[in-house]
């Protein structure tokens, strides 16, 4: 194998971005405590949803990056990134495992934009 025939497998990065139309099957989430920050997977996210944990949470200068949660549209593309260019910091969960285990809601649509929490 060349040197960087991995990189023929890597997603193209999207040609525009769109935005959810209904509730995916999957959902990423992000390993914060394995996410260095590098940032290298949110241009290819088709629908842009992908940004770093806000500063305050961890006081570092490279925070780690999370998933707005309700826009995501389950495509694994940023799983495939990571795992391929940096960290494998992204799990991708089945929808109805996510919102049990996080207490999530998600829907069709895209607000409010990380789910609404489960009472
Ligand atoms: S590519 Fe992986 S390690 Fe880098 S910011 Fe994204 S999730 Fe974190
Ligand atoms: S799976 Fe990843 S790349 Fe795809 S929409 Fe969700 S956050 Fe974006």
């Amino acid at each position: 194998m060349a040197t960087y025939d991995h990189y023929k497998s890597i997603p193209a990065l999207p040609a525009k971005i769109t935005k959810k139309k209904k509730k995916p099957k999957m959902v990423a989430v992000v390993d914060e405590d394995n996410c260095t920050g590098c940032q290298v997977c949110v241009p290819f996210c088709p629908v842009d949803c992908i940004q770093p944990v806000p500063g305050h949470k961890y006081n570092i200068p490279i925070p780690p990056v999370q998933i707005r949660f309700n826009e995501c549209i389950g495509c694994q593309i940023c799983a495939r990134v990571c795992t391929q260019l940096t960290w494998d910091a992204i799990d991708m969960l089945p929808t109805a495992q996510f919102e049990a285990q996080y207490k999530i809601e998600l829907s069709d649509d895209i607000e409010p934009a990380y789910g609404k929490t489960k009472s």
